[in-house]
């Protein structure tokens, strides 16, 4: 099956950041083909061809880190900060099944794709007695939705009574936590070239989770050779908590657990110092950068551009959306960039730099630079095509500031490993009136259950 795209604007994200103002992108066997100026060649038979005229193709973005089934539990705790927030949320939480998780991991996947996503990390870290399979759920919704899956098997075991912040009714026993975590390696970690669905471990954040299971998840996943991932200095008061209790900051904590290294990606990282960013640059620890979640949560404003210089992969993650109710990744970008400006400056980042964030950056911190990530020959053919003739970004002479600066286009095309998951800004392989009916219902069920509805 191949497919010929031509006449669009190319941008390559490659690493010279190659550019066409009129190019092609040949698309064959589920990989990029070729790529270059003009026409493709016109010898090459074509199953599809598509007038990419008045669009700009991209790589298709990798969302770093999300929490799926957050998606049923959106416009809640609107004034809180990280902790409040939690703690209002975990009793929520503590309702969910593989029902609703499948509800709302659909309806998240489905806002990503429309918003140019083709790879997604999901953090799922709550997993109540008795719930079912819910990393089965997710892991089945994003086969429907047809995006790539990162499912990091997650977890928490230590409740309020050990000193963390869950109660704990929602949290496992460490072993428990351990086994499912290597169950889900064995029963969906798919490591081949070209893979939908990989598992990552993922032991919450430090203030939920004993050292005991950070060690013994670092362990399990060198042992089985998948990544790691968590959260990481989000907040001050998160600072505040490590330095008392464990007399040390959170990246030297991490570091002290075994928690850096290239197979490491961390959500967040804000509040850094700079010795906390050479520590992660020289390892090769990677960030997902989530502004808008932070900005929602108050968080502060994390130090993109010095953890870029310090040789940090940093992604963008749309985190989860009770803490980013848009939910999709097109939009991090521009917060992404506007973010860095307020911290540094106006000419501290450009639009070139949120899309490399949201491509080569985010395919890094999975470990997917060689397969993901730019348009080039060989890589997956996971590819955004951008409609920029509308009202929105008609005049803009410069496609690539038109998508970062202006709001996001509608997408005329979205391809994971060269199939359509989005044509004409819709999904092609489900019912979105049917997954929004999905999805209310799923938040009226989790509501009612905690007692916020009658
Ligand atoms: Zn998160």
């Amino acid at each position: 099956m191949r497919t010929v795209i031509e006449g669009a604007a190319v941008a390559t994200v490659d690493a010279a950041g190659t550019e066409y103002t009129d190019g092609h992108v040949v698309v064959n066997g589920g990989l990029i083909e070729s790529v270059g100026p003009g026409p493709a060649p016109d010898y090459l038979p074509a199953d599809r061809r598509v007038d990419g005229r008045g669009c700009l193709a991209t790589p298709g973005f990798v969302n770093t880190h999300h929490h799926l089934y957050q998606w049923a539990t959106r416009g809640l705790a609107q004034q809180s900060d990280l902790f409040d927030w939690l703690v209002r949320l975990y009793p929520v939480w503590a309702g969910i099944d593989e029902d609703t998780t499948a509800a709302a991991a659909t309806a998240g996947l489905v806002r990503l794709a429309r918003t140019g996503c083709t790879t997604a990390a999901d953090h799922h870290y709550v997993f109540p007695r008795d719930a079912g399979d819910l990393l089965g759920a997710t892991v089945h919704a994003a086969g429907e939705v047809g995006i790539r899956l990162h499912a990091v098997r997650g977890s928490m075991d230590r409740g309020t009574s050990t000193g963390g912040l869950p109660p704990d009714s929602l949290v496992e026993d460490t072993a428990a936590a351990l086994d499912g975590t290597g169950e889900a390696i064995s029963r969906w970690h798919d490591p081949s070239p070209g893979s939908f669905v990989r598992v990552a471990v993922g032991p919450c954040s430090p203030f939920s989770v004993s050292a005991d299971l950070m060690t013994g998840a670092a362990e399990l996943a060198r042992a089985a050779g998948v990544r790691m991932h968590t959260h990481l200095a989000e907040t001050l008061e998160e600072e505040k908590q490590c330095l008392s209790e464990f007399g040390c900051t959170p990246v030297q904590y991490a570091e002290r657990l075994g928690w850096t290294g290239p197979d490491v990606w961390l959500a967040h990282g804000v509040h850094l110092s700079d010795g906390a960013i050479r520590t992660l640059g020289e390892s090769r620890t990677g960030v997902a950068h989530c502004p808008t979640s932070n900005a929602r949560l108050g968080a502060g404003i994390a130090r993109v551009a010095d953890m870029l210089a310090a040789g940090v992969p940093v992604g963008l993650g749309a985190d989860g959306a009770a803490s980013n109710e848009d939910g999709g990744l097109g939009g991090e970008l521009r917060q992404a960039m506007y973010l860095a400006r307020l911290r540094d400056g106006a000419a501290s980042f450009d639009a070139r730099r949120a899309l490399w964030l949201a491509t080569m950056g985010g395919a890094a911190c999975l470990g997917r630079q060689r397969e993901l990530g730019s348009l080039e020959p060989g890589k997956l053919a996971d590819i955004a095509l951008w409609r920029m003739t509308g009202v929105e970004h008609a005049g803009i002479a410069d496609p690539v500031a038109a998508l970062v600066f202006g709001s996001l286009p509608p997408l005329a095309l979205l391809l994971t490993g060269g199939n359509a998951v989005i044509e004409d800004d819709e999904s092609c392989l489900v019912t979105e009136a049917d997954v929004a009916r999905d999805l209310n219902a799923a938040s009226v069920k989790l509501a009612r259950k905690a007692g916020m509805l009658r």
